[in-house]
């Protein structure tokens, strides 16, 4: 992996670019910045029902306005899906991986039965070890990753510390569906190895993600990149930040007359601290931002204190 810092920001095209998005692209930006790296741009775009062309301008637009920039070409994942495949057939000719001939009748069965015994849904491994000379004639299968069943997958964070998970309760997850189409747990492991990534740094909701692409890969054998996940944005009721909080898109902010600078400075402070400074020039940010100083508690969003800081501009 290469010494200079690269990270990225890598969206899912299905809305505007909401405050959330817009503090992990900041906080993405900040850090290549202050270790002299880069950060790409990846619109996550596989989901075709949801990703609009109006949700990716929104977000081009609202990084712009920001005035978030990003080094290269703006990487668009669903275009990679042959790469992805590549990278499974890679998998499989290592025994990383199987073909799972399991029906949707059987998967149902296993969601039901973790449904009473009230836990999560696991895949029972049945193709796991299974010839598939044994599948029913014509039928399709999915590809899955052969995961540990031992041990632990250690994921040491910059921002949560040692996460640790057991490998027996994470199960043997899709990587091709069987329709070939790749599935964002192998699309991002793939995507961020491709390019060059070196620090992941995103949502906290995407932790338990880490550990299952961190399984990808080390089936690929590829370095895992540093991971950071910070916490989610509350509104000030304690509650995960959501519509009924007000508005939530950059462009709303921007319609209401709120300065760049301002909601930028407003963004950065949501997590991150660096003393009892409110108001930090963008040069400041970047020599001050670090991710040790990020908090492990969810951020709360303040209008007020957002208000405050839109005065000093
Ligand atoms: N596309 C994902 C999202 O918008 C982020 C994936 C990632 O950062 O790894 O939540």
């Amino acid at each position: 992996m290469s010494d200079t810092v690269i990270t990225r920001f890598a969206p899912s095209p299905t809305g505007f670019l909401h405050i959330g998005g817009a503090r992990t692209a900041l906080f993405n930006w900040l850090y290549a910045h202050a270790k002299g790296g880069k950060m790409l741009l990846r619109i996550e775009d596989t989901d075709r029902q949801r990703s609009t062309p109006e949700a990716i301008e929104a977000i081009i637009d609202g990084l712009t306005w920001l005035g978030i920039d990003w080094t290269g070409d703006t990487i668009y994942q669903f275009a990679r899906a042959g790469r992805h495949r590549e990278a499974v057939e890679q998998m499989l000719a290592a025994g990383h991986a199987y073909p799972c001939y399991a029906t949707a009748a059987e998967l149902e069965e296993m969601r039901e039965t973790a449904r009473k015994e009230g836990r999560a849904p696991r895949y029972d491994g049945r193709w796991r070890d299974r010839d598939p000379a044994e599948a029913p004639a014509g039928a399709k299968p999915a590809i899955r990753l052969k995961a540990p069943t031992e041990g632990e997958t250690v994921i040491d964070d910059l921002v949560q510390g040692r996460v640790v998970f057991q490998n027996k309760e994470l199960d043997d997850l899709v990587l091709l569906r069987s329709d070939g189409t790749p599935t964002y747990m192998l699309s991002v492991v793939v995507d961020d190895h491709d390019m060059g990534v070196t620090n992941i740094i995103r949502g906290d909701d995407h932790l338990t993600n880490a550990a299952r692409q961190t399984q990808i890969y080390r089936a690929l054998g590829w370095e895992v990149p540093t991971m950071a996940h910070i916490p989610l944005i509350h509104g000030s009721d304690g509650a995960k930040l959501s519509k009924r909080h007000g508005a939530l898109g950059v462009d709303a902010y921007r319609a209401m007359g709120y300065l760049p600078a301002a909601l930028r400075n407003y963004l950065v402070r949501l997590g991150w601290s660096h003393g009892d400074q409110e108001i930090f020039s963008t040069e400041e940010m970047i020599t001050h931002f670090d991710l040790d100083r990020v908090g492990r508690s969810p951020a709360r969003f303040d209008f007020a204190k957002l208000e405050n800081i839109n005065g000093h501009y």
